[in-house]
């Protein structure tokens, strides 16, 4: 396995509230949100409980329990502190075995996960996201949804509620192929089809997950930028990551965020998908039986504005609660 790691805080913010996991064969993303410095927390913790090892499981089980224990480390954080009140993080994980040529992934929130074989960008993981809900029940489509302005809201996270549902899946690995997992400061900056151009033009992980990068900020670095790159090879050649195997936001000296100003997150929000399911079959019952609607019609579009107002109420009365 080769792999390589690219993070940046991007053009926008001060501080890089995602964090990674590149120790092969296991590699992840968090991305933090919480008022203050909770984001980084958040994800640090999350970080952290992959890279203690341990635990007899394999495959998706291991997954799913390591996004589970992180689910209960950072909820309990974030109960224990005031400032840290509503902190949570998304997670994806990506574990290979190489025995079996398999690569268990857990996720949960919109950070993503991508596989390029045979020159085809696939997204693996479904972003459990407002917009990401929207586009399968066929309100949105995927243009609308990339410039849509509630695309951070996501609908789970690890550590807001004292339990979590990871979803978990395998794949077969093959020669060749190459796993992308991103925070979404790389996705809604970067088309998809831009993110295959820059891998398929780069001449290795390091400098492709640098280009991603960079092509973020040049879409404008909205956000924390991560990128985590791992490649299928036929032999082994090692791990050439230059960057170190794990990187948790650095934390300032207090190990609490007591006494930080208990700023609520602008950005990120979460509002359970039960939710907007049901806004959904209340304001549009006849919709669930109907295929995904190709052309624009203006009354249903009416409605989801309103929805959208009545979700960012609510997620803002959440923060402030
Ligand atoms: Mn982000």
């Amino acid at each position: 396995m080769r792999s390589a790691v690219a993070t940046d805080p991007g053009r926008r913010r001060r501080h890089n509230e995602d964090a990674y996991v590149c120790e092969p064969p296991l590699y992840a993303i968090a991305d933090g949100m919480g008022g203050a410095q909770a984001g980084e927390v958040a994800s640090g913790l999350a970080a952290a409980v992959l890279s203690e090892g341990g635990g007899s499981e394999q495959g998706e089980a291991r997954v799913a329990s390591l996004i589970q224990e992180a689910n209960r480390r950072v909820f309990r954080r974030s109960s224990e502190d005031a400032a840290a009140s509503g902190m949570g993080t998304t997670m994806t994980v990506a574990l290979v075995d190489r025995a079996s040529g398999t690569i268990a992934l857990g996720h949960v929130g919109d950070s993503r996960a991508y596989r390029v074989r045979g020159g085809e960008l696939e997204q693996l993981t479904d972003d459990h996201s407002l917009v990401g809900e929207l586009v399968r029940s066929g309100k949105l489509s995927v243009e609308e949804a990339e410039a849509h302005p509630q695309r951070s809201v996501i609908t789970r996270a690890v550590g807001t509620e004292p339990e979590v549902d990871v979803d978990t899946f395998t794949v077969e690995a093959e020669p060749g192929d190459v796993y992308l997992l991103c925070s979404d400061g790389l996705t809604d900056m970067v088309a998809d089809r831009e993110i295959l151009s820059v891998l398929a033009e780069a001449d290795d992980l390091d400098r492709a997950a640098r280009a991603l990068v960079d092509a973020a900020n040049e879409g404008g670095g909205e956000d924390n930028i991560t990128v985590v790159l791992f490649a299928v090879d036929e032999e082994p050649v090692g791990d050439t990551a230059t960057m170190p195997a794990v990187a948790v936001p650095e934390e300032d000296d207090e190990d609490t965020l007591s006494g930080l100003d208990p700023v609520p997150a602008v950005d990120t929000a979460v509002v359970p998908a039960e939710a907007i399911r049901e806004h959904l079959e209340r304001t549009q019952p006849e919709a669930a039986e109907r295929p995904p609607r190709r052309r624009r019609n203006v009354v249903p579009l009416a409605v989801l504005v309103l929805l959208l107002f009545a979700l960012i109420l609510l997620a803002i009365w959440g923060l402030y609660r």
